[in-house]
């Protein structure tokens, strides 16, 4: 059996069964592979369901307001995801339906290659083939490529052996069975060798490198960043603002940051650690309660501490609410 039809086969019998695998509507499909973006499928699956109830088709998410769309997505991180996801929607209405095309799709806001070959294969049969961390792992493990994974090499290299791996009769029931046998058998640590189909052809299992590929690029340190949060607080009003472009958490909303804290604030907790994916955030905490309305910087609105909830916020800023037992979560 060759390689792609060993990856079918397995398919056919260990494929995980996702609600949005019993549809082919693109909506579903598009939606499902954003949120999977970042997202674990047993986190992603409660949002997806969230979402299609909510809006059940691509016109509704695109009438709502982005408020209502980032409030939904609160949790699951990666902001600018849920941004480019009601973007996309009002895209998708203007052009009068679902594009059902490889370029077309691309061409949505926060579509990438990757998702745009994902979303083409499962609903509407396009041979593209999908190239992401689960896919570049089983290759590089069965064929034993030492490229480092993350260079512009290894993306054309990869992509162009996945693509011709691709059987142009099944390409959505191929790309899904290379995600699932890189997440569930061919995994990072401790793969399922022992039970694998591939394993008789596969050159990492043969060579005892099952541990050394796929070879990775050695990345960066995160960098660091400190926060001071001071949250206002007078006659049970509190005092928030939205984040502007060009920085991390656009859009959502959060309390009193500043460099400069007033006298009289006590602080509540010093060096929280929230890790994000290029940076290590560490917030002090300090609450301030004036006896009147103090002059904020332009842009902070006054609300009352129960309203909060009806602002998205990012999950540091849930943490602290928390931390501090603040209503409205
Ligand atoms: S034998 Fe092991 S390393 Fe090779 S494809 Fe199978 S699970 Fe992956």
């Amino acid at each position: 059996m060759t390689f792609s039809e060993t990856i079918l086969q397995w398919y056919s019998l260990n494929g995980r069964d996702l609600p949005w695998r019993r549809t082919r509507d693109p909506y579903a499909v598009w939606l499902s592979e954003i949120i999977l973006q970042q997202t674990r499928v047993a986190q992603g699956r409660a949002y997806w369901e969230r979402f299609m109830e909510r809006f059940p088709t691509v016109e509704q998410l695109a009438a709502a307001t982005e408020d209502e769309v980032l409030r939904l997505w609160q949790g699951l991180g990666y902001y600018s995801r849920a941004r480019n996801l009601h973007a996309a929607a009002k895209q998708i209405v203007s052009m009068g339906g679902f594009p059902e095309t490889l370029e077309g799709i691309r061409s949505l806001k926060g579509v990438g290659d990757y998702t745009a070959a994902a979303i083409g294969s499962i609903a509407f049969g396009l041979p593209a083939a999908v190239v992401d961390g689960n896919v570049y792992r089983v290759l590089a493990r069965f064929f034993g490529i030492a490229t480092p994974v993350g260079t512009t090499a290894a993306k054309k290299e990869f992509t162009a052996l996945a693509q011709r791996l691709l059987p142009e009769d099944s390409p959505a029931a191929f790309n899904q069975g290379m995600m699932d046998f890189g997440a569930t058998c061919c995994t990072p640590v401790n793969p399922c060798c022992m039970t694998c189909p591939l394993q008789p052809d596969c050159q990492a299992f043969a060579t005892g490198r099952t541990d050394l590929l796929p070879v990775k690029q050695t990345l960066s340190k995160p960098v660091e960043r400190h926060l001071t949060y001071v949250l206002v607080r007078v006659n049970g009003e509190i005092a928030i603002h939205r984040r502007g472009p060009g920085d991390i958490w656009q859009g959502l909303w959060e309390p009193w940051l500043t460099n400069e804290v007033p006298d009289g604030a006590r602080l509540v907790t010093s060096g929280l650690k929230h890790q994000l994916t290029h940076r290590t955030l560490f917030a002090d905490y300090w609450i301030w309660e004036p006896s009147a309305l103090p002059s904020l910087p332009e842009g902070y609105i006054w609300i009352q501490e129960a309203e909060l909830d009806r602002y998205a916020k990012p999950r540091l800023i849930e943490l602290i609410l928390e931390y501090l037992s603040i209503p409205g979560l």
